[in-house]
Formats: C-alpha cells, sequence, structure tokens
C-alpha cells in the first residue's frame, strides 16, 4: 500500500480534530480544521450519519496512525507486538509508537512535524548513540543519546523548528541540550506522560473482534 501524498488538512478534517501534521502552519489561522470544521466530501457538512460501533473503532485506529504517520500492515504489525508482550496491550502499542525515532526526534524540537522528522531521518541527518541512522522506524532504547550530525547542523528544516521550539522544556521523559543539538530518551513514557488524544482501548477492541 503506498503512502498517503494528499492534502493532510483533509485527514484531521476526515478524523474531527487537529492531528498536527504540517508543522508550524497547524498552529495559525491558516490551519484548514480551523477554517473547515466538517468532513471533506460532499456530504462533508450538514450531513450526519449515525456512525456505528465498527465505525468509532476504525476511526480511532485511524487517527492514531494518522498521528504518527504510518502505515495499516506497519500499525497491525506494532499492534501485534504490544499483543506479545506481558503488559497493557494499548499502553505498549502507543510506547512502541513514541519509542519510533521519527516521533523523538519530533518531540524533541528538531523537526516541526513528524513527517518532516522521518525525511531528516532518511536523509542521514541524524545519530543515535554515535551512529548514523537512517530509519525513521528505528526504536529508540532508554538512555540513548539522539544528535544532529555537526554538518547537518544548519539546514534550514532543523534551525526553524529549533527556532520554534525555543527554550520550551520537553516531556519529562526527555532531555535535550538545543545549543548542541543533542538530546536523550531517558524512558519509556507512561499512557499519562503521552500527550496524544488517543483511546488506545478503541483501538485494541478494533484488531480484537
Ligand atoms: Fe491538521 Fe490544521 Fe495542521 Fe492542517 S494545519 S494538518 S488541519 S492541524
Amino acid at each position: 500500500m503506498a503512502r498517503y501524498i494528499g492534502p493532510e488538512c483533509k485527514l484531521c478534517r476526515r478524523e474531527g480534530s487537529k492531528l498536527y501534521l504540517k508543522g508550524l502552519r497547524c498552529n495559525t489561522e491558516k490551519c484548514g480544521f480551523e477554517r473547515r470544521k466538517y468532513a471533506p466530501g460532499d456530504h462533508g457538512r450538514g450531513f450526519r450519519k449515525k456512525v456505528s460501533d465498527y465505525g468509532i473503532h476504525l476511526r480511532e485506529k485511524q487517527k492514531a496512525r494518522r498521528i504518527y504517520g504510518i502505515l495499516e500492515k506497519q500499525f497491525r504489525n506494532y499492534f501485534r507486538l504490544a499483543d506479545k508482550k506481558q503488559g497493557v496491550t494499548g499502553e505498549i502499542l502507543l510506547q512502541l509508537l513514541e519509542s519510533r525515532l521519527d516521533n523523538v526526534v519530533y518531540r524533541l524540537g528538531f523537526a516541526n512535524s513528524r513527517a518532516q522528522a522521518r525525511q531528516i531521518i532518511n536523509h542521514g541527518h541524524v545519530i543515535v548513540n554515535g551512529k548514523k541512522v537512517d530509519i525513521p522506524s528505528f526504536i529508540v532504547k532508554p538512555e540513548q543519546e539522539i544528535s544532529i550530525t555537526d554538518k547537518s547542523r544548519r539546514i534550514a528544516p532543523i534551525q526553524e523548528a529549533l527556532e520554534a521550539a525555543g527554550d520550551t522544556t520537553p516531556y519529562e521523559w526527555l532531555e535535550v541540550d538545543r545549543e548542541n543539538f543533542r538530546g536523550k530518551f531517558l524512558a519509556i513514557p507512561s499512557l499519562e506522560q503521552i500527550p496524544q488524544d488517543i483511546d488506545e482501548r478503541l483501538i485494541v477492541e478494533y484488531y480484537s473482534k
């Protein structure tokens, strides 16, 4: 299945909430969802259809998949992996998604969106524990250090992202030294620490049917 290359704002409108897929634009009045808070398509406005139980579960799964920018097959694999581990499946699923390198680079403020983080990683600008890693789905482990290569520090997307992040402190499970383009993944975040409006129980129920 090919990666979605259509307008990201349509995805937010489809899911009925802001998914923050376009970086800085998402916090401006240009946000497509703020301007048109209804689903795309001919029946998007005014036409309210009753959503089935299956539809509610499906939409939550799609929302999570779109937030983290993951294809269906890969998302299902994350679910299977989470299901095999000991613990609460939904929580483990979100923890796996949060541990992806593209998400960590985004959360550290080295990119304005996960899509941008994926591009930065694909182009070889990111180092994990001293080694270049160009795989966005790489799972970062606690205590691993993430940095930007010396010669990549001046590239515009990274500079813009750092400027936007300013002095903001990152999340509790991360440590960042933006002046030196370095950060650390301190620990796997707990469900309560993950700042994402996703009902993971609906996703577990979706795949368990
Ligand atoms: Fe979604 Fe708004 Fe960002 Fe577009 S600009 S991706 S609608 S949050």
